[in-house]
């Protein structure tokens, strides 16, 4: 099969089947391997299909012939919706939430003079933990005095469900507002909007607030305390991370330089679980937020979860005590099953775009 055929084909040809990345995966166990997937998408032109993927890439990482499901699924939503297909009502709430988000009078871009830096915690943050996004950019301004912080929306909701065109408009209105202020890094919070970034706008150096901590000596472990007497907690990296070993590790030195001990979860790092949340498959297939989560937190055993993603945590925090890393960093918060109502989210994120930040 040549480069550049058609991802359906590439993987009614490439895959053989194996079910190695069927075991683990709720939707590959119900629609069978992706070449099967794949050739009922080529002969029935069943596109629809993929939106019961959550993109999490699971299968990515199982791959023993180095295929990309994933990839393909995305294709095959982006197809669909090109061609009209897909019925948007179930997904409405995300697309309302990501359209109000881009509004201008969400956004905010605090652009010091000498500015190269920019500081992005993205939607997620800084509705649910607008103390933490003070905290953490008070944190990134001792180390470079003229990093910027920029409250917008990445777009990655119309990403994931495929819709090319209006994905482009939200992030490249962006991407070409940092450019033109002459940004040539950006430091993320939201592994989601790190990964929409790397993709999409190659020329900025992206690198998460995690690792740019880590490497300015924040994650100095506590001293004078035995380890084994230490709070346990377990990491839940989130989906679009699991390529990301350096943020991965260095959230993990950071919630040892907090005070807690790490018990990794059985599912971790590059074969992390998604947290249900993934690719909005909430909307058409109900209940699979709260299986999944259910999951995750059976691995957890009792034991509290930390992650980096804002999203992983409202959901995560249904099934057991969870914490931002922001939180244990900026001393902002802590481990919680308190979920912030939507109305709060707007109002902090309102508060963040108006008031003064430090
Ligand atoms: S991306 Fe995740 S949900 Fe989709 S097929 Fe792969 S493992 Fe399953
Ligand atoms: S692991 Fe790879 S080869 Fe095996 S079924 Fe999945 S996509 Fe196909």
């Amino acid at each position: 099969m040549q480069e550049g055929a058609e991802p359906l084909a590439l993987m009614a040809d490439a895959c053989t089947s194996c079910g190695e990345c069927v075991r683990p995966c709720s939707f590959l166990r119900q629609q069978g391997p992706p070449a099967q997937i794949a050739q009922r998408g080529i002969e029935r032109k069943n596109l629809l299909s993929a939106y019961g993927c959550s993109l999490c890439g699971l299968c990515d990482a199982l791959c023993p012939e180095g295929l990309s499901p994933s990839a393909m699924f995305l294709a095959m939503r982006q197809k669909a919706a090109a061609q009209g297909l897909v019925e948007l009502r179930p997904y409405r709430s995300w697309l309302n939430y990501e359209k109000l988000g881009s509004h201008p009078l969400f956004q905010r871009d605090s652009i010091p003079v000498g500015c190269r830096t920019v500081f992005f915690p993205g939607c997620s943050l800084s509705g649910s933990r607008p103390d933490a996004v003070r905290g953490l950019y008070r944190l990134l301004q001792q180390h470079d005095p003229a990093v910027g912080l920029v409250l917008d929306c990445c777009g990655k909701i119309s990403h994931d469900l495929g819709l090319v065109d209006r994905f482009e408009g939200i992030f490249s209105r962006l991407a070409q507002r940092l450019h033109a202020r002459g940004i040539v890094r950006v430091l993320t919070t939201c592994p989601g909007c790190s990964k929409v970034f790397r993709n999409h706008a190659k020329a900025f150096e992206v690198t998460s607030v995690y690792e740019l901590l880590t490497q300015a000596g924040r994650a100095v472990p506590q001293q004078g305390t035995d380890a084994g007497g230490l709070p346990a907690v377990s990491i839940h990296d989130p989906c679009p991370s699991r390529f990301d070993a350096a943020q991965q590790q260095a959230v993990r030195q950071l919630a040892v330089s907090c005070g807690y001990r790490v018990e990794e979860l059985p599912d971790s790092r590059r074969y992390t679980r998604c947290c249900g949340q993934g690719g909005m498959v909430e909307g058409c297939v109900p209940g699979v937020v709260k299986k999944e989560a259910a999951l995750i937190g059976a691995e957890a055993a009792g034991r509290p979860l930390l992650s980096s993603c804002g999203a992983c945590c409202e959901t995560l925090g249904r099934v057991t005590s969870t914490a931002h890393i922001a939180d244990l960093l900026t001393g902002t918060g802590t481990f919680s099953t308190k979920p912030v109502s939507s109305r709060m989210r707007w109002i902090n994120r309102l508060k963040l775009a108006f008031l003064r930040l430090s």
